[in-house]
């Protein structure tokens, strides 16, 4: 399937064939391949990482390399506690379902 050439907003830094206008849809992939980088580099990160410029607000704001790794620190441990939540709730959709479809036993019993 080749996709036309459009310019998405959301580029992934890390690999070259990512590329999205959903926020949602640039989170899950970095959730899903790149956990530990950040997704929305500043100049710092930029320079660490050795990631490519792509003129973005979020590039400009500059901090220092230790508030750098902090906040990557901090990303991290949100985005796995936000796909634990996600998986947990899946969970709680399946046990739902089976519920749902389950035999209504308890009423055939008040009856025997
Ligand atoms: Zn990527």
């Amino acid at each position: 399937m080749s996709e036309p050439i459009v310019d998405s907003y959301y580029k992934c830094y890390h690999c070259a064939h990512f590329s999205t206008n959903l926020e949602s849809e640039y989170l899950k992939h970095g959730v899903q391949n790149h956990l530990y980088k950040p997704l929305f580099p500043n100049e710092t990160e930029l320079k660490r990482y050795n990631l490519r410029p792509q003129n973005k607000p979020w590039e400009k704001c500059s901090i220092t390399e230790e508030e750098a790794i902090d906040r990557l620190a901090g990303w991290a441990e949100k985005r796995i506690r936000e796909e634990k939540k996600r998986k947990q709730q899946d969970q709680e959709d399946k046990i739902i379902a089976t519920f749902d479809s389950a035999p209504e036993i308890t009423s055939i019993n008040k009856y025997v």
